[in-house]
């Protein structure tokens, strides 16, 4: 063989290993299990994760309120929230943060929970617009959703739910602000191990450039609001 190919798939090859070893390092979702809050909790709330692959969906609990943001994939969410004694009945609410099929996985196994999702979803939801070239990929088990419309702040029993628009990944991205102190963030943003937050994986997103526009505009919002906590969805959560 020319050295020069040699040498050519060499680089090739330390290039996708080197990429490789990048995302990885980007996806460490939390075991499922009760997020200690430290010095940072509100009375009598709390904070649970789900693990079911590499993807995290969270409930956030008050003595009276249940309410869920992205259901995983599929069964192993749902029995995370079921081995933590959360019944899904209890859920008052589901927020998506969009509707990619590892964040609205088996929607259809909380049938009375109401459900919300940014209105930019809609097309994906309707299968108006393809995702990975599939006009069906991010279609729904469940067609009584609610459209949220505005970035004005949701109350379900005592939690107070700000939703941000987050588009870029997907059409309709929404971050949401949570009793006014902790952030989720879904596929906005990954975290590197070292903390340094990163936006979503370019070939993944829809829009990269919007996308880019949404992390600075959710930067400015976690300055503006002095947001504590950060619960992404692949790389776990971070204190701020
Ligand atoms: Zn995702």
């Amino acid at each position: 063989m020319h050295p020069l190919l040699i040498a050519f798939l060499g680089l090739l090859f330390g290039f996708i290993i080197g990429y490789a070893i990048w995302i990885l390092l980007t996806f460490h979702p939390l075991k499922t299990q009760e997020i200690s809050l430290k010095n940072h909790s509100l009375p009598g709330l709390h904070i649970f994760a789900f693990k079911e692959r590499m993807v995290n969906s969270y409930i956030i609990q008050t003595s009276t309120t249940t309410i869920m943001i992205d259901t995983g994939i599929g069964e192993k969410t749902l029995h995370g929230v079921e081995s933590l004694g959360i019944s899904p009945a209890d859920v008052k609410h589901i927020f998506l943060t969009h509707s990619d099929y590892d964040h609205a996985g088996n929607i259809a196994s909380y049938p009375n929970s109401p459900l919300s999702v940014g209105s930019g979803e809609e097309q994906l939801i309707i299968k108006n617009v393809p995702r990975f070239g599939k006009k069906n990929f991010n279609a729904f088990g469940r067609d009584d959703y609610e459209i949220i419309n505005e970035e004005t702040p949701i109350t379900v029993g005592d939690i107070t739910i700000l939703p941000v628009f987050t588009p870029g990944h997907t059409l309709g991205h929404t971050c949401y602000l949570v009793q006014k102190q902790y952030l989720f963030t879904g596929d906005t943003m990954r975290i590197l191990p070292w903390g340094k937050r990163v936006p979503f994986l370019r070939f993944i997103n829809m829009n990269h450039k919007q996308q880019l526009e949404s992390l600075r505009k959710l930067d400015e919002f976690m300055e503006t609001n002095n947001v504590k906590f950060l619960g992404t969805a692949h790389s776990g959560i971070q204190w701020l």
